[in-house]
């Protein structure tokens, strides 16, 4: 499988994905079109599904126009069935989504959104998160709870170490600079914020992330309980770093 990255937006990841040995291609979250259709374009990869993790518009805005231009068919969560009015397909718990020779299963991980879905491609190893974990961190809980967000961390952590973790934002570096404060003693965190610091200034991404990294440096992962990842939360809500 092959997973290209499209910057767009301030700090939006759109994850373009191609299956190589049926030709077909999707894509995660297209928040705009253009740059999304171009690079399908250059790469001559014709785009016939569209997966959305949750509703928000940095997240499905390109769908209508790409699906209007591609007739590509729109996969999102069932909980969110009423906010996301292109979709074609609703999937929840379970479920199965196919792109070609591969197979991804639906997770349900609610909290930053009420409906928020992953899809996890066992076989390829590959993890589409959304809005739910991200490098160091983890996404603010607009419609849900710590306690949901403390049992998806502990469920995510679970997945085999090396699983690669495509978020949907660059946040990492924001995000070491509060994980550095929420465990000063974590030698991991501070050589993984170093070496984020030099990559941004160099202009490379930081995503995605394995889990066996986010185990080791994410204070949102790390936190033994809903109540101290909700002062985590708490915290980094507050936070100018
Ligand atoms: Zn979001």
């Amino acid at each position: 499988m092959e997973i290209v990255r499209i910057p767009v937006l301030s700090d939006n990841y759109v994850w373009l994905v191609h299956e190589p040995e049926s030709g077909e291609t999707m894509v995660v979250d297209p928040a705009v079109v253009d740059p999304v259709l171009a690079e399908a374009e250059r790469r001559g990869w014709r785009i016939g599904q569209i997966w959305n993790t949750h509703w928000h518009p940095d997240h499905t805005g390109g769908n209508a126009t790409i699906k209007a231009a591609t007739g590509a068919l729109v996969t999102g969560p069932a909980a969110e069935a009423a906010r996301i009015p292109t979709l074609d397909r609703i999937v929840c718990e379970g479920d199965r989504v196919r792109l070609g020779a591969v197979d991804a299963a639906v997770l349900e991980v609610p909290a930053h959104t009420a409906g928020h879905i992953a899809y996890h491609f066992a076989s390829e190893q590959v993890l589409f998160i959304g809005d739910t974990l991200f490098a160091m961190g983890c996404g603010r809980l607009f419609e849900g709870t710590a306690a949901q967000m403390h049992a998806n961390m502990t469920r995510l952590s679970a997945l085999p170490p090396e699983t690669r973790v495509y978020c949907a934002h660059e946040y990492t570096l924001s995000n070491g600079r509060f994980a550095v404060t929420a465990e000063p003693g974590n030698a991991d965190i501070a050589a993984r914020l170093k070496a984020v610091a030099a990559a941004r200034d160099a202009g490379e991404a930081t995503v995605p992330t394995t889990i066996a990294l986010e185990r080791a440096t994410n204070p949102f992962m790390r936190a033994s309980s809903a109540e101290a990842l909700a002062a985590l939360r708490a915290a980094k809500d507050n936070f100018r770093g």
